[in-house]
């Protein structure tokens, strides 16, 4: 008897003759988020099945394969021969107590005799027999055993079956950079996108010394927890305390943070050109706040020719913080470090920006130069 861990992949079986690209990505990703423990890995029909691991190390390539994209459930199972008595014995050591319970038997091996409805009649009885107060009910069970027997001669048995993160595998979408804040926002919105198949690279925009390294330290710790999905991430720290600076000298005031936002969308471009990302990915979300609104994306929108993603767009914010919390990005998002969106923070920020107008308070602006200034004081970090 032989214990492994069972994956059980999603979209994928969707695909047709180009399944094998998808399955090569969730292979290398499968293999590279467990590198660190000793185990194998390999593919088995549309699963993939990790075994000769260390009984010790289970939790942790449970926590880890949770997270690789591409997988739907996962299940720990004992793997034995495809004989009878060796199956018995095996559910001879299922624990289970005070509820009802069926067996599911499937039988791909046709060279095993017994058929399957009858197999799982046996199984059951073992199981009744090595454990009290359970009862078999085939419609309304609480718990289901199955037993799996395969092909190749193996048979896997268990009981439960744990969610994985689902989505694509990383990689196989292309490259996408996004907009990293130290908000709620951001972090789920790089978060989708990955789960899309995408290698994720970040850019954060800081305004040091008005923003402290206490700030930036928390947008770090953020990409470390995205990194658990995505692999690592490339984060590029752009100072942009001189073209707030500029902005705050020569403009309306008003016009702050419609500007800045059209600054960092062009910087963002020319960093995506520079890492062969194809899109730009941001955590708007229609209406929460006053850049967000139509007009509002309509004027960061107009300066880049890149598609910008915006997988937040229809979402409220609890549902936002519904899957920040089960990601594990809340707690840290909302740590109250400043961002520099809230340094020369207007008091009557434009909510519905006219974009000749606002072309008019940028022409200010040696836009060219900010650009060449910020892309010239870069600070990249490998988050992992
Ligand atoms: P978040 O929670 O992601 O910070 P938010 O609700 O605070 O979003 P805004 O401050 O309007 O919204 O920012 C909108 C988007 O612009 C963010 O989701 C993020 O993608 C990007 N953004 C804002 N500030 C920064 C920054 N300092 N560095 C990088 N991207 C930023
Ligand atoms: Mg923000």
């Amino acid at each position: 008897m032989n214990r492994v861990i069972i994956l059980r992949y999603s979209e994928i079986h969707l695909k047709g003759a180009n399944r094998g690209f998808f399955e090569r990505f969730l292979m290398e990703n499968t293999q590279k988020a467990i590198i660190d423990i000793n185990a194998k890995v390999e593919k088995g029909g549309a699963r993939y099945i990790v075994s000769e691991y260390d009984l010790k190390d289970e939790n942790k390539l449970i926590a880890r394969l949770t997270k690789v994209f591409g997988f739907n459930w996962l299940s720990v199972a004992e793997c034995v021969e495809n004989e009878p008595e060796k199956i018995l014995e095996c559910a001879k050591n299922i624990r289970l107590s005070n509820c009802s319970f069926r067996v599911t038997t499937r039988r791909a091996d046709k060279k095993f005799q017994i058929p399957s409805a009858k197999f799982s009649a046996m199984v059951g009885d073992i199981i009744l027999n090595n454990n009290d107060n359970l009862k078999v009910d085939l419609e309304n069970f609480d718990e289901e055993v199955k037993v799996d027997i395969r092909e190749n001669g193996q048979t896997f048995v268990y009981l439960h079956s744990i969610k994985c993160a689902g989505g694509m595998p990383i990689g196989c979408a292309g490259k996408a950079i996004g907009l990293l804040s130290g908000g709620i926002d951001s972090p789920v919105a790089m978060y989708k996108i990955a789960r899309r198949g995408a290698k994720i690279f970040a850019v954060h925009f800081h305004s040091y010394p008005y923003t402290s390294e206490r700030a930036k330290l928390k947008v770090i710790e953020l990409a470390k927890i995205l990194s658990q999905y995505c692999g690592k991430i490339k984060l590029t720290f752009v100072s942009f305390t001189k073209v707030q600076e500029e902005i705050h000298r020569k403009c309306n005031p008003n016009y702050m943070i419609t500007i800045m936002r059209r600054i960092m969308m062009r910087v963002t471009e020319r960093l995506a050109y520079k890492n062969k990302c194809k899109v730009i990915v941001t955590g708007e979300s229609l209406g929460q706040v006053a850049s967000q609104t139509m007009e509002g994306i309509t004027s960061s929108n107009a300066v880049v020719k890149m598609p910008v993603l915006r997988p937040l767009i229809g979402d409220d914010k609890d549902d936002i913080i519904e899957v920040a919390k089960r990601i594990g990005t809340f707690e840290t998002s909302i740590l109250p470090y400043e961002d520099c969106c809230t340094v020369f923070l207007p008091k009557n920020p434009i909510i519905k920006p006219n974009l000749c107008q606002v072309e008019e308070e940028e022409a200010k602006l040696d836009v060219d130069a900010l650009i060449n200034e910020c892309l010239s004081n870069l600070e990249v970090i490998e988050a992992e």
